[in-house]
């Protein structure tokens, strides 16, 4: 038996007939671009997160750019981030003006560590972009003492969180703004790019609409130089209908991590899990000192993996004279990076696939660790 990392067309197969009806019916409407069904897939989006105004953007990215813009901080801002995070988190950063501050995450959960947000802290910082990294939510009530008392702002990426809580709390509302993707591979993924903002203050909102349609409240008078990342009809359509199984695929990616949980032996490192936290696994990764060459035996027992991520985002080309001074200061993203593997835990593995993979790992552990 071979088993993908992820198969995209098995994980929405199940979906197929309702997404033909949805196109059809929009194709029929004439209306393409921030129409009925944009609105309906961000008021609904909203409230399932407890925010009073959701804003449909063109992808996760967008959402975290425009999300930093619209605080209005003076440019050159120092903004902290988790030094373990997808490059996109730092690229909105850079491109809204300001200065990403690299904070290590806690070896256990992989997300930024407050204690090391105090140590981080400067007259310039302004804001903390928040990674809910992996699918579980970050250490909230620590983060957002330190917040309230430096007077910072707080935005999320929620790109690999969508549903997941902490303390009963849904990811996405606790800081200004939640940034939210809905790439295909996302636990809520579209059929194409998409993403959103969610917000609760109404002329936080009312900015970023503008800032989508090129600074634009009325057509073609044009308040702030904004870009065009508007949510496309056809893709909140599919996201209306994906929505409404969010719960089932939630509980389908965490049943197949309780799998991982209960049954790999001791050998590897485990996510952590806690009460105060609810999970959703866009990712279930392991760690272990020898992970290429068990990435390696996995391929040839026909098991895909993944490594999220190989190259740190200050190890990266592209940031360099941006974030190389920060090379041989990050020990533990350096670990986490050379030794994490992400397992087959999609919406389309069976338990049966899952029990296989354990058992291949298991092996592994015994005879060649
Ligand atoms: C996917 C992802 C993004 C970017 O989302 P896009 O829709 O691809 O622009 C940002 N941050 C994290 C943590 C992600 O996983």
């Amino acid at each position: 038996m071979t088993i993908d990392y992820e198969n995209l067309k098995k994980a929405n197969e199940p979906f197929f007939k309702e997404y033909m009806a949805a196109f059809q019916a929009t194709a029929e409407s004439g209306w393409y671009v921030l129409g009925k069904q944009v609105a309906q897939f961000e008021a609904d989006f909203a409230q399932r997160c407890n925010r009073k105004f959701g804003i449909g953007l063109a992808s996760g990215l967008d959402a975290l750019y425009l999300g930093l813009l619209s605080l209005d901080l003076p440019q050159g801002s120092e903004v902290i981030v988790p030094a373990n995070t997808y490059i996109a988190t730092i690229l909105a950063i850079i491109n809204a003006g300001h200065k990403p501050v690299l904070v290590e995450p806690d070896p256990r959960t992989y997300n930024i560590d407050p204690k090391r947000i105090l140590e981080a802290l400067t007259k310039k910082t302004r804001a903390i972009m928040l990674v809910h990294l992996y699918g579980k939510v970050c250490d909230m009530d620590p983060i957002l003492s330190i917040a309230k008392d430096a007077k910072l702002a707080v935005l999320e990426d929620v790109a690999q969180a969508h549903d997941a809580r902490y303390k009963g709390r849904p990811a996405g509302s606790f800081g200004e703004a939640g940034a939210f993707s809905f790439y295909p591979t996302k636990n809520l993924g579209a059929l194409g790019d998409a993403g959103a903002l969610l917000v609760d203050d109404e002329a936080l909102a009312n900015k970023v609409r503008a800032l989508r349609n090129y600074g634009s409240f009325k057509k073609y008078v044009n308040i702030y130089r904004g870009v065009n990342s508007r949510l496309d009809e056809v893709q909140a359509a599919f996201l209306n209908i994906k929505l409404a199984h969010l719960s089932a695929i939630t509980l389908h990616k965490r049943a197949l991590a309780d799998i991982y949980d209960a049954h790999l032996s001791g050998g590897f490192i485990k996510p952590v899990r806690h009460p105060d936290f609810e999970d959703v696994f866009h990712i279930y990764n392991i760690r272990h000192p020898k992970r290429d060459a068990l990435k390696a035996y996995l391929q040839e027992n026909g098991i895909g993996t993944e490594i999220h991520y190989p190259i740190a985002p200050h190890k990266q080309e592209a940031m360099k004279g941006i974030l190389d001074s920060y090379d041989g200061k990050l020990p533990i993203t350096e670990e986490i990076h050379a030794t994490t593997l992400s397992l087959p835990i999609s919406f389309a593995h069976t338990t049966k696939e899952v029990e296989r993979v354990v058992e291949v790992l298991n092996d592994w552990a015994k005879t060649k660790a």
